[in-house]
């Protein structure tokens, strides 16, 4: 029996602020538990610094609680004449455990193609970071029956790349690109059913991967809508967007989770 803690991860995109660090820290420290899920929060990069001095000075009363930080984007590259571009080195010296990549939005708005996304996947665990690895069918692609084949296309590069037993420190987040910040999430039922299929997929190839590897359900997740998609038995959390910048809304799906 696979024993997954589950994690929220709040993907602030290019929003938030150095106060919004402040106000959730604040709140943490009082309510979270050492009992509740490992939350995870990904701010610009401009906030990693405050972020973490937040971590820091907060570290001895957030009750043993897990809290710790990501990045939203990561450079395939080591280093070099990438003008605006940062390492996941840098990321890892900047104090982030975490990385997200191939959010949607990097694939569609920034041309990454599911290549570079294995290249970041690769560049991130080289450097000490564990990725979370984005994945999702489009809106077209799900009405015409396409979502499996979409999954599968995206997670087997990262796999021909990097191994199956790359999952072993990573963690995967199923984002529909229909539900991300639209207001429409995915049902529990549609989500568990992509969930499911992407821990057969690397269960196939190693049973404790599959077993083992957390799977977040992302788009559109709110305190009214989580706890049933929270209860499914392969969703092991969410990856919130919205609601990750609103400190109450926040801190109630942590609890949920
Ligand atoms: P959303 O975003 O919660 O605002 O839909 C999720 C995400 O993009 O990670």
């Amino acid at each position: 029996m696979a024993l997954r803690r589950p994690m929220i991860a709040g993907n602030w995109k290019m929003n938030g602020s150095g106060t919004l660090a402040n106000e959730l820290f604040r709140k943490f420290t009082s309510k979270l538990k050492n009992d509740s899920a490992e939350v995870v929060l990904c701010p610009p990069t401009i906030y990693l610094e405050s972020v973490r001095q937040q971590l820091e000075s907060t570290k001895d009363s957030l009750n043993g609680s897990l809290v710790r930080m990501g990045a939203q984007n990561v450079s395939q590259h080591d280093f070099g004449a990438y003008t605006g571009e940062v390492s996941a080195k840098m990321l890892k010296e900047a104090g982030c455990n975490y990385v997200i990549v191939g959010h949607s939005e990097r694939r569609r708005m920034y041309g990454e193609t599911s290549d570079i996304v294995a290249d970041k996947f690769a560049a991130a665990q080289k450097n000490g970071l564990t990725p979370i690895l984005c994945v999702g069918e489009s809106g077209p692609a799900r009405e015409a029956r396409r979502t499996f084949e979409v999954i599968a296309e995206e997670l087997d590069i990262v796999i021909e790349k990097n191994g199956t037993m790359a999952f072993d420190n990573a963690i995967i987040a199923y984002e529909p690109l229909w539900a991300v910040g639209t207001g429409k999430s995915a049902t529990p039922e549609q989500a568990q059913e992509v969930h499911a299929f992407i821990r057969k997929r690397l269960s196939e190839v190693s049973p404790f991967i599959g077993e083992n590897v957390r799977i977040l359900y992302g788009g559109s997740v709110t305190p009214s809508n989580a706890a049933d998609l929270f209860a499914q038995p392969d969703v092991d959390g969410g990856l919130i967007g919205g609601a990750s910048l609103n400190s109450t809304e926040f801190l109630s799906l942590c609890r949920i989770a």
